[in-house]
């Protein structure tokens, strides 16, 4: 799940701009970072590399008309300088995002010596032996493609060896890949996915390649998404694309997205989570700002099956976990939610009468993705909720909601998760208007007052507030959260929250859950964060006080049992969306004090596009 990006242009600037754009897919991975470029003046490649983050990088490179980076999340081998990416074998060099399942097979039938330990060294070598061989069959010689030999590259032959190599390489690929390539004495770039995003940006003599919009969203916000098994070969302002099994040249549309560079940077705000918390004054709004019909076809699909899986990870899986509840309020239905990893044992139960509801940020996480390939295969109906129109998922989904959060960088998800948790909500009120039982306005109106009271609410006072609290917790050993109804998948989303980013192991637990067992870790002090006041958790909350806990409520009211109290507005049945925004708050100020970055936690990345 790292982050790749390339540029084919025509100033000498290349390498600068994809230390640039790679610092913007930091997010995706920050183990170490790489870039190849191509030399000008000795028309050689040159690479750099360093493990560590590129977000403090600042060097220049030497003139480049073409260029690609990495910025990895290892999943084959230590975070090392060696197995930092780009990784040159022979005349290939190559970055990958992904995972070569079966490279240890490969590896083995080479003699040569690997420099890595990476699985995605092994593509590059097997990326160079097939070249070499496919020019063997041909009877060409092989020096001259590589500029070696006397006269000129036959640029266009070359290219049509290297796709033949290209698809010859993939075939023996088990697993997901995204990479990018260049051939020693060949012009452009050459690039082939399955599993991993990869998505072009044209400008106009330049195009570029990166996993994300945002790395090239300052030059052009038109795009070509590039699908599984297809593969492109992008010299300055020319692409050409062709389908890795039918071999079919593709004609690509181009795409406007809406999003804008602003968007994707941090403008005043140190951090990007606190931009985006903030962010959620408007992206409430915006997420549901579907017009009925679309709501009405997606809630029918659901009407026309027999039953209901929603899969999602990390924290739309608590998103998921809320929105079972919405379902089992509004609209009376009952949703089975699943995290994607533990879906194998239910997919028995999906058939053409099945409605899989896919919840993802990106649109790309490969636990998810997989379960709705699986599922598509066996003709259940599938639903996407994401926050890319392009993504993976949203092309494989009979029906697409999008969330419109607009790009999301930091690693902990914060107004995606309430946006989704947003549109969920909205989707339950179409599934009860189809039902005769309510009317989208209905739960419409309870959002937009729920965006009202968020926008009121998210003010630097408040803000103020929290970080006071998180003064005092944050040299915590540990920290319990607990709630009830659709506050208790929000107590599992705060433990992720106040984990990822502050480290501060936190333990949620629906409220009347305590009493059987977490209790027994309560001694004097430990702080308990308390979701909500209604006089049952109340109870919960006075039994934790009585074994000495210190309270922190989270609640629309004031109760004598709270040591500290941070307000939330009524939002009537959104009252989950409401109540986590204080949390996330909480979370990224506990980062703060601990010295931390709540923007790269240690680990962890963005849109998780490995198994
Ligand atoms: N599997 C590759 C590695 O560990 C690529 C990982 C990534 O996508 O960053 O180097």
């Amino acid at each position: 799940m790292c982050g790749i990006f390339a540029i084919s242009g025509t100033d000498d600037q290349a390498g600068q701009k994809v230390l640039a754009g790679l610092k913007k897919l930091e997010y995706r991975g920050y183990d170490s970072w790489g870039i190849a470029l191509k030399y000008r003046e000795k028309n050689e490649v040159i690479i750099k590399k360093e493990v560590g983050k590129i977000s403090n990088i600042d060097q220049e490179f030497p003139p480049a008309q073409e260029a690609f980076g990495h910025s990895r999340w290892a999943t084959h081998g230590g975070v090392t300088k060696e197995n930092a990416h780009p990784h040159k074998f022979g005349k290939v060099t190559l970055v990958h995002n992904g995972i070569f399942e079966n490279y240890l097979e490969e590896k083995k039938l080479f003699t040569e010596k690997f420099l890595s330990e990476t699985d995605s060294e092994v593509i590059a070598a097997l990326l160079d032996k097939n070249i070499a061989e496919i020019c063997t069959q041909k009877q060409c010689i092989f020096p001259l493609l590589a500029g070696e030999g006397e006269g000129e590259v036959d640029q266009e032959f070359a290219k049509k060896i290297i796709f033949d190599a290209i698809v010859k390489t993939v075939e023996k690929i088990e697993g997901r890949f995204a990479i990018l390539v260049f051939v020693d004495g060949v012009d452009g770039i050459f690039a082939a996915r399955r599993g991993s995003p990869l998505i072009l940006g044209r400008g106009k003599n330049e195009t570029f390649i990166a996993s994300d919009i945002p790395a090239f969203l300052k030059y052009t916000n038109v795009v070509n998404y590039l699908d599984d098994d297809e593969m492109v070969w992008v010299h300055q302002g020319e692409a050409v694309y062709q389908n890795m099994k039918s071999r079919e040249i593709i004609q690509k549309r181009d795409i406007e997205v809406p999003w804008k560079e602003e968007q994707a940077e941090k403008g005043d705000f140190p951090h990007f989570m606190i931009k985006e918390i903030f962010e959620q004054k408007d992206t409430i709004a915006r997420a549901i700002n579907h017009d009925d019909e679309e709501l009405l076809k997606a809630a029918k699909l659901l009407e026309n099956c027999n039953g209901a899986y929603i899969v999602a990870c990390g924290t739309a899986h608590k998103v998921a976990m809320v929105a079972e509840y919405y379902f089992a309020r509004i609209s009376g239905r009952k949703v089975n939610v699943v995290p994607a990893s533990e879906m194998p044992d239910f997919e028995r139960f999906i058939n053409e009468k099945t409605a899989v509801i896919a919840i993802s940020q990106s649109g790309e996480t490969a636990d998810v993705m997989e379960v709705l390939e699986r599922s598509k295969k066996k003709s259940a109906k599938i639903l996407a909720l994401t926050n890319v129109e392009s993504s993976s998922m949203a092309r494989l989904a009979d029906v697409h909601l999008a969330i419109n959060a607009g790009p999301e960088k930091a690693v902990a998800s914060t107004k995606a998760a309430t946006s989704q948790m947003a549109l969920a909500f909205l989707l339950a009120y179409a599934d009860a208007e189809i039902r005769g039982i309510s009317k989208i306005n209905v739960g419409r109106e309870i959002l937009r007052s729920t965006a009202g009271i968020i926008n009121d609410n998210l003010n630097p006072r408040y803000e103020e507030h929290i970080r006071e609290i998180a003064r005092k917790l944050f040299p915590e050993e540990k920290l319990f959260i607990i709630g009830r109804g659709t506050l208790y998948p929000m107590a599992l989303e705060a433990a992720i929250k106040i984990q990822e980013v502050s480290y501060i192991p936190a333990l949620a637990f629906a409220a009347g859950e305590l009493k059987h067992g977490p209790i027994a870790l309560i001694e004097n002090g430990t702080p308990c964060i308390v979701l909500g006041s209604d006089l049952e958790t109340i109870s919960n909350a006075t039994e934790l006080k009585s074994r000495g806990a210190r309270i922190i409520g989270v609640a629309t009211k004031n109760d004598e049992v709270f040591d500290e109290w941070i307000r939330v507005a009524d939002c009537d049945g959104a009252q989950a969306i409401a109540s986590v925004i204080p949390v996330q708050i909480l979370a990224y100020h506990l980062a703060i004090f601990r010295g931390l970055d709540p923007d790269m936690p240690r680990n962890l990345a963005k849109s998780v596009t490995v198994k």
